[in-house]
């Protein structure tokens, strides 16, 4: 008989594999060992269970009587990965033995595990969750940066500092991948300036394995060991040489560890070089040509875009690529011009530098963008790549982003949901009829629930501002005055994402004396929100954080603007939990998709949103707010000004008076009306289980060369 495991074991377990993350039973018992340090290790479990061996945390299991919680869930983990009637089972088994390989840049799994910088990594890490829910073999592949992207630290004059902290990969749930021989392994890419190592950590996320290359290793010279450092630092040679190793280098990695996959995904262009080395290992184990070799390579190629910014497209010059890309144009029998060529619109025109999005299309049959109007928009800004084509016939689809339901869901209303939503909800995540039965939940009890969490957040924000002005210099007594900032009892509206300037955080500031007027209103006030980093090289960004944190200083706001620094996971999370608004102001067309008004979706906040990305499909009239008319004007100076307007509008004449309008029970009963409208009617499209799936239909399995194997024809 198999000796029983101590609870220590089992928590180690379960905190080797990022599974617990999601399951807010297993966060909830590393809470209950010890809150305080919970917090204070920025809620790192294998950290935790270092601190509180097998002895200390015995005693602790006893006082908190944790050991029927620990047991049940190590048997839920157990039975999790063992679990085989799944719907990547049933949809996707031609897929078999040879996997999906998801080729992304950065992954956002949970805050502890600092390899995302924003929007990209958390949809990345969605998928893998997602993935890995409905049993779909895939794998991850992406590169360990051990200082991962800064902390940002705002100074008492409003401006971003960065600070990196370095991450030690024995405080994380990274193990040595080895290969079949057993050994670890290890891969190195060829350039006309030398090799570049890498050694590769394996990182589980449920059922789902992610790869991680890492240049941290004594082959490499002092430069190239701080290759996989920083995310999205450096300069150009920096960047490329980073998405050698993330595609070709991962894709040597896969071979090592003898996974042949069978479609290879890349989330966004920075892994397009991955189709390159495919092509090459073509050629030389089956003798193909190159043209034949790209064309197989191709059909199992699946590539999604994600920004309409003609910025957020990686360019390199010609000879940064065949300093990186000359040994592998080699081995793919191609002159100069011919790998110059791949990366370029027009292959003749050598004036054009080389695009990774070009490329990634050009290597892959199948392409999408992130919503339907970035479909729209991606079509007409890639037609050039199809001169013959009309717009309409650009083969560039979409598939609209989704988040992961357990992941971004309040406990508390998880409750509600398992409630009010039929059994075993959580499985069935993309039925409408599932999420419909949400207009059955009572009025007091979804306000209850949602005051509890917006109560949360407003204890949290005073925490986190306290800190901020103590670390500022800041006296005791002077930051006590934050600890009754924000009224429950006053509509709040959230806003936190990137100061990029399309974003248009201050679009709120342009019209001062009547912001004013809102906000101060004193039967019906306003409170907002703030937070986001900008990129460290973005002195533009940076401006604009320092206005809207000027106006949270100004004794005109006081209490009712706050800016709240270090936007990461764990304050996305607070923030979508508990919110009453949560503003999304960009300039039209180009927020590709965003996802983080689906998150305050799921938990009964209202998107108050122009009509761009996921919500110009979402917004039906009745499920939240529009701003605009969701036209664009030429000149943009004019949209602006419209927009601002049309804010202000909505503002003033839709959302407070909805908010303030109380009945006898001082119950806002239109409003609950449209936070239940706005979970049922959008829950169940905007979820990472429906994308996952769509994915699976449409891209993944026709990439795996198999029509779809769940179609029956009826004779
Ligand atoms: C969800 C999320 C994002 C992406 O949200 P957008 O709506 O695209 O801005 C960015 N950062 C964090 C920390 C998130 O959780």
């Amino acid at each position: 008989m198999a000796i029983q495991k101590s609870i220590h074991e089992k928590l180690c377990e379960l905190a080797g594999n990022m599974w617990w993350s999601w399951q807010p039973d297993v966060t909830g018992i590393f809470r209950a060992i010890d809150p305080r340090m919970w917090s204070s290790l920025a809620h790192n479990p294998i950290l935790l269970l270092r601190e509180y061996g097998p002895d200390k945390l015995e005693i602790r299991a006893r006082e908190e009587v944790l050991h029927s919680r620990i047991n049940a869930a190590y048997r839920e983990w157990r039975e999790y990965m063992e679990a085989r009637d799944t719907w990547g089972g049933t949809h996707a088994g031609v897929l078999g033995f040879r996997p999906v390989a998801y080729f992304s840049a950065e992954f956002g799994l949970h805050e502890s595990f600092r390899i995302y910088s924003g929007g990209l990594g958390v949809l990345a890490g969605d998928h893998l969750k997602s993935a890995s829910d409905l049993g779909i073999p895939l794998v991850g592949v992406g590169l360990f940066y051990y200082e991962g992207y800064f902390t940002q630290l705002v100074d008492a004059n409003g401006w971003q500092q960065e600070e990196y902290i370095l991450a030690n990969p024995q405080d994380l749930p990274l193990r040595e991948a080895k290969g079949p021989n057993g050994r670890p392994v290890q891969i190195s890419v060829p350039t006309r300036s030398g090799a570049i190592h890498a050694k590769v950590w394996r990182v589980d996320v449920g059922r789902v394995p992610l790869y991680l290359l890492d240049s941290n290793i004594p082959e490499n010279n002092p430069d190239d060991r701080r290759l996989t450092a920083r995310l999205y630092g450096g300069d150009h040679r920096t960047r490329i040489r980073q998405e050698l190793l993330l595609g070709v280098g991962g894709v040597k990695a896969l071979a090592e560890l003898g996974i042949k996959p069978r479609v290879v995904h890349m989330n966004e262009g920075h892994s397009a070089f991955a189709p390159l080395e495919l092509i090459r290992m073509r050629m030389q184990d089956d003798g193909l040509r190159f043209d034949d070799a790209l064309r197989e390579t191709a059909t199992m190629g699946v590539f999604t875009t994600h920004t309409p910014v003609a910025a957020g497209h990686d360019r390199f010059d010609g000879g940064l690529v065949e300093e990186h890309l000359g040994p592998l144009r080699e081995g793919l029998a191609l002159d100069y011009e011919g790998l110059q060529g791949l990366g370029r619109v027009d292959p003749h025109n050598h004036g054009e530098p080389f695009c990774m999005t070009v490329l990634a299309f050009k290597t892959s049959r199948r392409a999408n963008a992130v919503s339907n109007l970035h479909g729209v928009v991606s079509r007409r800004m890639w037609r050039d790549l199809w001169p013959w084509r009309s717009e309409e016939e650009i083969p560039i689809g979409h598939i609209t982003n989704g988040v992961h339901v357990s992941t971004w869901l309040a406990q508390q209303m998880r409750v509600l949901y398992d409630r009010i939503l039929p059994a075993k909800w959580y499985l069935k995540t993309g039925e409408p009829e599932v999420w419909a039965a949400f207009e059955r939940v009572k009025a007091t009890e979804l306000w209850e629930t949602h005051q509890s969490l917006k109560n949360r957040l407003i204890i949290y924000a005073r925490y986190r501002l306290g800190l901020q002005a103590k670390r500022n210099g800041m006296s005791d007594r002077e930051a006590e005055k934050f600890q009754n900032v924000l009224d429950p009892q006053a509509l709040l509206v959230g806003f936190a994402r990137r100061f990029a300037p399309y974003k248009r955080a201050d679009l709120l500031t342009r019209d001062m004396e009547l912001l004013e007027k809102i906000i101060n209103d004193s039967s019906r006030p306003v409170q907002f929100i703030f937070a986001g980093k900008a990129h460290p090289a973005d002195d533009f960004g940076k401006q604009i954080a320092q206005r809207i944190y000027k106006l949270s200083q100004d004794p005109k706001f006081q209490g009712r603007v706050v800016f709240l620094e270090d936007y990461d996971i764990n304050l996305g999370r607070h923030l979508v939990q508990g919110v009453d608004v949560w503003l999304n102001n960009p300039r039209r067309p180009l927020e590709a998709s965003g996802t983080s008004g689906q998150k305050v979706v799921l938990n009964g906040g209202l998107n108050l949103s122009v009509l761009d990305g996921w919500w110009a499909e979402a917004y039906d009239g009745t499920n939240g707010f529009a701003i605009g008319d969701g036209l664009i004007h030429a000149n943009q100076e004019v949209q602006d000004t419209r927009d601002a307007e049309s804010l202000m509008n909505v503002l003033r004449d839709e959302v407070i008076p909805l908010y303030y309008d109380r009945d006898h029970d001082d119950l806002p009963q239109e409003w609950i009306d449209r936070m239940k409208r706005s979970v049922s009617t959008l829950g169940w499209r905007f979820n990472a289980d429906r994308m996952v799936m769509d994915y699976v239909k449409e891209s993944y399995v026709p990439a795996s060369g198999s029509t779809s194997c769940s179609i029956t024809v009826m004779p």
